[in-house]
């Protein structure tokens, strides 16, 4: 995939209309119904601010949770309005529908330093059938379209590509980011280019190891999909996640691995408990893992061997947990792998989802190069295949 996109700052917006793609799926608290965190709001903040100072009239747009093609009250974009209006310290104006009347007629008067929100995308079944007509429409709406939202850049949905076929696409500076430090990586990484998995499954990271054996230096695994890894070397793993059927796949990355030089380390020590539990008490096995056993976190020889493995790294590529952090007897492998990525004076990017998320609280967010906005995105970008939302956008 060609990573080098034109911007936001290859057009000039003065006078211009633009749909922007932003990604407000903010998180809601399902009893009180409040938002609680601004910070993908507040990520988008500088492309609006760009935009909107250089004389454009913005037209923004975004999903939020899974309405699945129904108006949901719950889900309305209304209250992101108001907390942008917030942070941005000036008049957001909403419509209350995506492409009906009431959208149409106030993106029709919209003013240059203006910005309108349109309603929830994903109230329509249209947008993520990526339906023509709808894209049509939405594109109708403005002269330029512009994408910030990396979290669906991996998505073919009306908003996120379709109307690439009737606008001028551009990449906001958030997607411009993203892709610029993502591509880099995978293009023209610093060396040593160490690659970090964890998480639960081997399944959901089989494209992503394929790619970075073709790239990466080390590849270190840990995490739940370890032990179908640990398995395939003839291991016993005890009540551990267990991919049966993933157990020939890790056989064969092994020896790929061998063969291409690159070094593959998995964990030698594990923290095992006999109930996944929060208050099970962590029990630490070297070797194999006996039968009424599962292995919750990585032992202290395998933060020791991971840590070491990434002292003099060019770049380090982070996605997913070493054990299940979200239980604190069993945090310490993730928490002491974020703080050895932190430290390793690296070019160091960490997926989104659970290992940004583990990393922020770890407390070493802030000497992290690049924490991705996107989990799903991400991945998907890391295992180096076209995503829809980012071919579609104008190349340099
Ligand atoms: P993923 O979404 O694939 O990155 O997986 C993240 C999840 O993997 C987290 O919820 C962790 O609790 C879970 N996980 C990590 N290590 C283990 C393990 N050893 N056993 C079970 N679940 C794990």
């Amino acid at each position: 995939m060609n990573y080098s996109k034109k911007t936001i700052n290859d057009f000039d917006p003065k006078g211009k209309k633009v749909l922007l793609r932003c990604d407000f799926n903010v998180p809601i608290d399902k009893k009180t119904g409040e938002i609680t965190s601004n910070a993908r709001v507040t990520a988008a903040l500088p492309t609006i601010t760009h935009l909107l100072k250089n004389g454009a009239a913005v037209i923004a747009c975004s999903h939020l949770g899974k309405p699945k093609g129904e108006w949901k009250k719950e889900l309305s974009l209304a209250p992101v309005a108001k907390m942008l209006s917030e942070l941005l310290g000036q008049n957001v104006i909403f419509a209350e529908d995506i492409i009906g009347e009431d959208a149409k007629s106030k993106a029709k008067n919209l003013l240059p330093g203006e910005l309108l929100l349109l309603e929830n995308l994903r109230f329509d079944p249209r947008e993520e059938k990526n339906d023509s007509s709808f894209a049509k429409e939405l594109a109708s709406l403005a002269d330029v379209y512009v994408s910030d939202a990396f979290g669906t850049v991996h998505r073919a949905h009306a908003s996120t590509a379709g109307v690439s076929e009737f606008l001028p696409a551009y990449a906001g500076l958030l997607v411009e980011k993203e892709v610029s430090i993502l591509g880099r990586a995978l293009d023209n990484p610093v060396r040593p280019f160490v690659s970090v998995l964890g998480g639960a499954k081997v399944s959901d990271k089989i494209g992503v190891i394929n790619n970075l054996l073709q790239k990466a230096d080390t590849i270190i695994i840990g995490g739940g999909m370890a032990y179908t890894f640990l398995k395939a070397e003839g291991i016993e793993i005890g009540k551990s996640l267990l991919e049966e059927d993933k157990i020939d796949y890790a056989k064969e990355m092994i020896n790929k691995a061998q063969e291409k030089g690159v070094r593959l380390l998995v964990p030698i020590d594990n923290l095992c408990a006999t109930e996944f539990s929060a208050d099970s008490t962590p029990i630490l096995i070297e070797g194999d893992i006996p039968s009424d056993m599962m292995g919750m976190d990585i032992g202290p020889k395998t933060i020791k061997l991971f840590s070491d493995a990434l002292i003099g790294a060019g770049t380090i590529v982070w996605n997913g947990p070493m054990g299940v952090f979200e239980f604190a007897n069993f945090a310490g492998g993730t928490m002491s792998l974020a703080k050895a990525v932190a430290e390793s004076g690296a070019t160091t990017i960490v997926g989104g989802g659970d290992s940004a998320s583990a990393v922020e609280k770890s407390g070493f967010a802030d000497k992290i190069t690049h924490i991705s906005t996107g989990g799903g995105a991400s991945l998907e970008f890391l295992e180096g295949i076209d995503l829809p939302g980012i071919a579609c956008l104008l190349d340099k």
